[in-house]
């Protein structure tokens, strides 16, 4: 178990050091501001969209270790997916971080986001490892209002 808490510790870590898909996109189709006040993250997620299609994905911002890691699998995770596949991968992270160990899975499940697993042990950081998954839906939503976790 300790091995396991290191190697999430590494990935977080090294996602925080160097961002993936971080950057303005230019000509993207629709973008949204995610602001979390309670811990200070800020970011920017810009889309390319092919219907409902995830064809280009970036964010930029700056937050804590927890934020940009977080961001930058998100945008890993969704790029080339369908609108209805990502608000279920959501809807599985959401869990791996809010609910109790036992409710959930390990989140083996999810792949990489899987690392944020131990976030749930700590209430104030949910909202940073879900800012970037908000401010994505937001900007999915077009409604281009700024998304805070207040
Ligand atoms: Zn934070």
């Amino acid at each position: 178990m300790e091995d396991l808490r290191d190697l999430y510790q590494t990935v977080i870590l090294d996602h925080n050091k160097k961002p993936r898909n971080f950057g303005v996109l230019e000509d993207a189709d629709c973008r949204a501001d995610g602001n979390n006040p309670l811990c200070g993250d800020k970011l920017t997620v810009y889309l390319k969209l092919d219907h409902d299609i995830v064809t280009d994905i970036r964010f930029d911002g700056m937050g804590c270790a927890i934020s940009t890691a977080s961001a930058s699998l998100m945008t890993e995770s969704v790029r080339g997916k369908k609108r209805e596949e990502i608000d279920a991968i959501f809807a599985r992270f959401h869990d791996l971080v809010t609910k109790a160990p036992g409710e959930v899975t390990d989140g083996s499940d999810l792949g990489k986001l899987g690392v944020f697993s131990g976030v749930r042990e700590y209430p104030v950081r949910v909202k940073c490892a879900t800012l970037s998954w908000h401010t994505l839906q937001a900007a999915l939503d077009e409604s281009g209002e700024i998304t805070t976790t207040e």
